[in-house]
């Protein structure tokens, strides 16, 4: 809570194999954040549910949607598109709730253009061996996607310097890496520009 009664908008990046989504987890269970349900055009993943982790849409749907100006910022990923809906995000921050944007770098750019005062953190592994080390331990992937999404982590670390704070994951340390989060939170919900109605109406 700050005194304008205006939430933050929380923009979570980083590489495939970065621990982001469980961290993402950690921080929603705390209650203090909702989550941005993106629009997606890639097929659901086992166990994943249509309207919980992503809107599941064709790709007409989504042209319809970039065309009627419902997305917040868009961007392909690896084949895929994928968008954040504007509306909810904006009825929650106007509602006075923290917002979590779990998407890649390139939308994120553009939230952050639209949005300045948007809050971008960028979650990495300490290092590429232990980045490589935890995507050859998912195995789910050969030899050549595995090199591919290296390669694009290797693309979205080029952004790194855009992000205004940098989240260190260390193995087995999902716990920590949200506290720093949450501490992100606390200072971010003190700034000034965060509680002008207090200076506004401190002596009236
Ligand atoms: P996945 O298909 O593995 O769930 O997600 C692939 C990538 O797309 C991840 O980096 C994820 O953060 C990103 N992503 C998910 N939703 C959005 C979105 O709405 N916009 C953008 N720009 N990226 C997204």
């Amino acid at each position: 809570m700050n005194f304008d009664n205006k939430g933050l908008i929380f923009i979570i990046s980083g590489p495939a194999g970065s621990g982001k989504s469980t961290i993402v987890k950690k921080l929603l269970a705390t209650g203090r954040f909702e989550f941005s349900v993106s629009a997606t055009t890639r097929a659901p993943r086992p166990g994943e549910e249509d309207g919980v982790q992503y809107h599941f849409i064709t790709h007409e749907k989504f042209d319809e949607m970039l065309k009627d100006d419902m997305f917040l910022e868009h961007a392909e990923y690896v084949g895929n598109c994928y968008g954040t809906p504007k509306k909810p995000v904006e009825d929650w921050v106007n509602a006075g709730k923290n917002v979590i944007l779990e998407i890649e770098v390139i939308g994120a750019l553009q939230v952050k253009e639209k949005k300045p005062e948007a809050i971008m953190i960028f979650i990495t592994p300490p290092d590429a061996e232990t980045l490589e080390a935890r995507l050859r331990g998912r195995g789910t992937e050969d030899e050549a996607h595995l090199l591919g999404r290296l390669a694009k982590a290797r693309r979205e670390f080029e952004s790194f310097d855009k992000y205004d704070y940098a989240v260190i994951n260390e193995q087995e340390s999902a716990d920590k890496a949200a506290e720093v989060v949450l501490k992100i939170l606390d200072a971010e919900e003190h700034r000034t520009s965060c509680n002008k109605t207090l200076f506004e109406n401190f002596f009236n």
